[in-house]
């Protein structure tokens, strides 16, 4: 059993029924989610006693990050490897005052986007609760020891599909927010969708974040070729799901859309987007697409990436681009985790 993997609650339970005092999981939750402790052997308020049985009943285990590195921009990109040896990405995005992790939530994906690296790579696995919320605690380590800032807020964007592995996220959400440990709040969580219906439709019982879906089309027969799940859940059902997402007052939805030359960017592409879309409630974020080495599409120019977002500005939508990060560190979704592998350094 993982300690990583424990809602509060649960601890307390399993720690009862080996004899251990409940009050330790308040002990455990202090140290290691507070203190930032990991060691056993430092927990000066526990028992001698118990601080050799739990390393035996619990394991402490992170990933392990077997590569960083820090683009010119501040982007930092790490390679979390886990302990069957399989590896994704995490990547720390400054900006103003925060500093977001992009967490993955699968090693490869089974949507198999046509513009995502990812995508590429089918789906390896599900990361289980313990796995997700360790490349919180291994990067937040990591940058403790580096005297770095500490991370203010998770995004669901690296590797995989969040709600594919629904169970496992909500999971690993509720702990990274419980109040007796970490405690990050609702707002300063981003769940990123590419529309998978039925767990859409589920949404009320995971915890109130924010919500992004990945649209990159507002046509449906685009749309079906960029993203195969579009020919399952196409954006009529898409959109009826979406307006079963419960809205508390502050929360918007932001969709997604990859800005792709020539396929995507064009005159009717806006139309299209802007009757689909309410104003209300909805946020649009511009993503220039990335390109890769072999990447079937091209990235349309600052002028038209300009063009697009004024006029939905104009029409009335809050609309931004995002800023394209750590493109000299292989930032695109799962390119950092190929290169790797061809290299095959974790022989070495
Ligand atoms: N699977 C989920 C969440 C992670 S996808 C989803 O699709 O929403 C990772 C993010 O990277 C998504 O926002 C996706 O739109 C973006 N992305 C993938 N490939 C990209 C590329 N080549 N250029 C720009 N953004 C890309
Ligand atoms: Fe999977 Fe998201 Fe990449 Fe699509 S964009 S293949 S859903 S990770």
């Amino acid at each position: 059993m993982n300690f990583f993997a424990f809602h509060f609650d649960e601890l307390k339970t399993f720690l009862a029924e080996k004899g251990i005092k409940p009050f330790t999981a308040k002990q455990l939750f202090d140290w290691v989610y507070k203190k930032w402790t990991v060691n056993p052997e430092l927990w000066s308020n526990i028992s001698k006693e118990n601080r050799f049985l739990l390393p035996e009943i619990l394991k402490f285990e992170l990933p392990k990050i077997i590569w960083e590195g820090e683009s010119r921009d501040g982007t930092r990109k790490f390679l979390v490897q886990m302990s069957d040896k399989q590896t994704v990405e995490c990547v720390v995005i400054p900006m103003k005052e925060r500093r977001t992790l992009c967490l993955s939530s699968q090693v490869g994906c089974a949507i198999g986007c046509k513009f995502c690296h990812t995508g590429t790579q089918g789906l390896k696995r599900h990361l289980g609760v313990e796995e997700i919320v360790g490349q919180y605690m291994a990067v937040s380590l990591w940058l403790r020891e580096h005297d770095q800032l500490p991370l203010t807020n998770i995004v669901y964007m690296g590797q995989g599909e969040p709600l594919h592995n629904f169970d496992n996220v909500k999971k690993a959400t509720e702990i990274l927010m419980d109040d007796h440990g970490l405690g990050l709040g609702q707002r300063r969580i981003t769940l990123s969708t590419s529309g998978l219906v039925p767990q859409i439709e589920k949404l009320w019982s995971f915890p109130p974040v924010n919500i992004a879906i990945s649209l990159h089309s507002a046509r449906d027969d685009m749309r079906t070729q960029l993203m195969p799940i579009n020919k399952v859940y196409d954006l009529q059902k898409l959109f009826k799901a979406i307006k079963t997402i419960p809205l508390k007052a502050y929360r918007r939805i932001t969709y997604e859309y990859i800005l792709i030359d020539g396929f995507n960017d064009t005159d009717e592409d806006i139309r299209a987007l802007a009757d689909l879309i309410e104003q209300r409630e909805s946020k649009i974020n511009l993503i220039p697409f990335n390109e890769y080495p072999g990447s079937p599409y091209k990235r349309p120019s600052q002028e038209k990436i300009d063009y697009f977002r004024e006029s939905l500005q104009n029409r009335g939508y809050v609309c931004t681009v995002r800023a394209t990060k750590g493109d000299d560190i292989l930032a695109a979704c799962g390119q950092l985790k190929s290169e790797y592998e061809k290299l095959n350094l974790w022989e070495n």
